[in-house]
Parts: structure tokens; C-alpha cells; sequence
């Protein structure tokens, strides 16, 4: 049992576990040429995601180290077929008090009443249009009515936080500021728009699309949204109220602001590698270590021997992206 803090001072106590890195979308900043892999298939053991035996025991470790929120991530997590026992067996871990997933959405509609009983209590759904049109070109897919009535499923069902991922791109985002103020005016969803992020592979794209996260903030405040005071867990979201307005926005930005000081978090890639920072360029296998329940004690010794290793911040400002292909490889 204990806690875990980094050379900084940082406490960490939130995880963020992509479960795979096949998604079924063509987002154009991650994976435009769509997804190479496939769901739980690797060449060999070792390059296949974790089982859900390798799950439960690294979140165990984890819950020794302190961790108390676990984000499930990918690629698409809710391609594999064991999703809701992935949530139930997280769930069940009495230190894990909140237990999140971001997914583009595509079977929420059916699988948020048993992620609700399975006890999920927040969901991240990225939606990057509300025209469906401009979505298709960004995803690649045609579902975004589907990904909407999923939506609005989960808020029927009650997941706790229901928030929409946007990413803020130059060609889109003034109406999408519209068109999502228009949903939230009735619907308490809380819609958070993220800076576009530089990887190795959407260099181009980077380039033409970027928009500051303080440029938007500019446009929101001029419609009289107002930025809501920070409370000390609070992570990397800026969030903004407006009267009139049911639901919330925010804006995360990677470049604009000390987006690094607070870090709370650690992330696991789907083959059990410990990444230290987004952006980092240093992987630790810790599979070896996942194999049984009474691994758990080398597993913290190993978590804790590389925290002494994470950087004080990311370098994105100096166009320098670590070993991070696209956000699909380790989760957003
Ligand atoms: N497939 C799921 C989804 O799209 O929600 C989960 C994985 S996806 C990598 C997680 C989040 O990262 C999504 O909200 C996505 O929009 C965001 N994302 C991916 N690449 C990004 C980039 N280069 N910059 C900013 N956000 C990015
Ligand atoms: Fe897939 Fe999510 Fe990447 Fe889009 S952002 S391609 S949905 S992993």
C-alpha cells in the first residue's frame, strides 16, 4: 500500500490502460489509413493485448501504488468482445473509485446499460462533427447517428459524467461551437474540445489544422461562457459554465497552458508496456509481471524503480513527440 510520487513532487493516482490498438474509425489526425491490427490478435503471445487475468492483476498493483481512477482507452476499447467483464472485474476492486472509458461510441447504444451495471461512472465520447457529413470525413464512418443515440443512452442509463471529446481542428471548430452549445443548452453532457496533438505520423495534417486552444477560448468567452475555478484534482480540463446552459464545455490544451504541472497519470499500453508520459520516448514491458496475483509486490517495486524517470513535462511546444506514432498506439 502507499503512494506514488515522482522526482516533481507529482502524486500519481490515475491510469490510463488501452486495452487495444485496433479501432474500426480512420480519425484523420490518428489513424487515417485505418487500423493495421486486429481485435486480440498478435503474431505471437507477447503481441497480443492483455487478457483480462493480465488485466485485473496489473490494475491490482496499481490499487497497492495508490491508483484510485483507471481510464479504460485504445484504439476502439469496445471492440473487445470482453469489455463489460473487463469493467466488472475493475469495478469490483474496492481502492478503484472511478473507472472511466473513451470510445468513439459505436456500440454505446447497446452496451451502456451493461457498462452502468458492470459499474462504469464516467465516459468519454469522442464526436467530432455534428454534421454528419463533416464527421464522415473526419472519421471515416457513417455512425454518427448511432454514436449519438449512444449518448444519449448513457445519460438515460446514468453514467455519472457523460463528456463528448472534440478535437479542435482549424476548419471546424466555429461550428462546432454552435452546434454544440446548441446541445447542451437541454442536455447535461459535458462537451471538452482538445487541442490537436503533433505525432510522428500526422505531421501534414498538424500543420493545416492546429488551432490554439486560447484562440477558441477567445471565440467561447465572447459568447458569454466563463471559466469555472480549478479545484485541486481537478485534471488538464479548463471548464466553462454558461446561464441558460444545462450542460458544460471545456477546452484541453496540450500547448497552451502548464498542461504537465499537475499530472497525475501513468499509462499502460494494451501489450502491458508502462509509458511514463504521453510523449515520452521510454516503454517498460511489466507483462512478465502480470502473469499471477502474487506478482503484485514486484510489479509496484518495478512501477516505482522507473517514476524516478519521468520528465517534468512534455516538449510538443519544440515540435518533439517521443516515440508516439499516433494516439491509437498508447490511448489518448
Ligand atoms: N477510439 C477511442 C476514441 O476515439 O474515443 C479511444 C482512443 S482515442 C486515441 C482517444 C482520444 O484521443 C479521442 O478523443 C481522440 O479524438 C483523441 N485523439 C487522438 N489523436 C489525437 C491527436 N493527435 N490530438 C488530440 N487528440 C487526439
Ligand atoms: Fe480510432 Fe479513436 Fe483513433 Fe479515431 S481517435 S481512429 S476512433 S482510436
Amino acid at each position: 500500500m502507499g503512494t506514488l510520487f515522482d522526482t516533481y513532487g507529482r502524486e500519481f493516482s490515475y491510469l490510463r490502460l488501452s486495452i487495444t490498438e485496433a479501432c474500426n474509425f480512420r480519425c484523420l489526425y490518428c489513424l487515417p489509413d485505418g487500423s493495421q491490427r486486429q481485435v486480440g490478435c498478435g503474431n505471437s503471445r507477447q503481441d497480443a493485448p492483455l487478457n483480462v487475468a493480465e488485466i485485473e492483476n496489473l490494475i491490482l498493483g496499481f490499487a497497492d501504488l495508490g491508483f484510485r481512477k483507471v481510464r479504460l482507452t485504445g484504439g476502439e476499447p469496445t471492440l473487445r468482445p470482453e469489455i463489460v467483464e473487463i469493467v466488472r472485474k475493475i469495478a469490483d476492486i474496492p481502492a478503484i473509485t472511478t473507472l472511466a472509458l473513451t470510445t468513439n461510441g459505436h456500440r454505446l447504444s447497446e452496451l451502456a446499460g451493461p457498462l452502468r451495471r458492470a459499474g462504469l461512472n464516467v465516459i468519454n465520447v469522442s464526436m467530432d462533427s455534428l454534421d454528419s457529413t463533416r464527421f464522415q470525413e473526419i472519421t471515416g464512418s457513417r455512425l454518427l447517428g448511432q454514436v449519438r443515440q449512444g449518448v444519449e443512452e448513457a445519460v438515460r442509463v446514468g453514467i455519472g459524467r457523460v463528456k463528448i471529446n472534440v478535437v479542435l481542428l482549424r476548419r471546424s471548430a466555429r461550428q462546432n461551437l454552435k452546434d454544440f452549445m446548441e446541445w447542451v443548452r437541454e442536455t447535461p453532457i459535458r462537451v471538452r474540445f482538445i487541442e490537436l496533438m503533433q505525432t510522428q505520423d500526422n505531421g501534414a495534417f498538424f500543420q493545416q489544422e492546429h488551432l490554439s486552444g486560447d484562440e477558441f477560448r477567445s471565440d467561447m468567452e465572447a459568447l458569454g461562457w466563463k471559466e469555472q475555478a480549478r479545484e485541486a484534482l481537478d485534471g488538464p480540463a479548463r471548464e466553462f459554465c454558461h446561464p441558460g446552459f444545462v450542460g458544460r464545455l471545456g477546452i484541453i490544451s496540450a500547448y497552451s497552458h502548464n498542461f504537465c504541472g499537475p499530472c497525475n497519470r501513468l499509462r499502460v499500453s494494451s501489450r502491458g508496456k508502462l509509458k511514463l508520459c504521453l510523449f515520452g520516448e521510454k516503454e517498460y514491458s511489466l507483462r512478465h509481471l502480470l502473469q499471477s496475483p502474487e506478482q503484485r509486490e514486484e510489479l509496484v517495486c518495478a512501477v516505482r524503480s522507473r517514476i524516478g524517470e519521468k520528465a517534468s513535462s512534455h516538449f510538443l511546444g519544440d515540435g518533439i513527440y517521443g516515440s508516439t506514432k499516433h494516439l491509437a498506439a498508447i490511448g489518448g
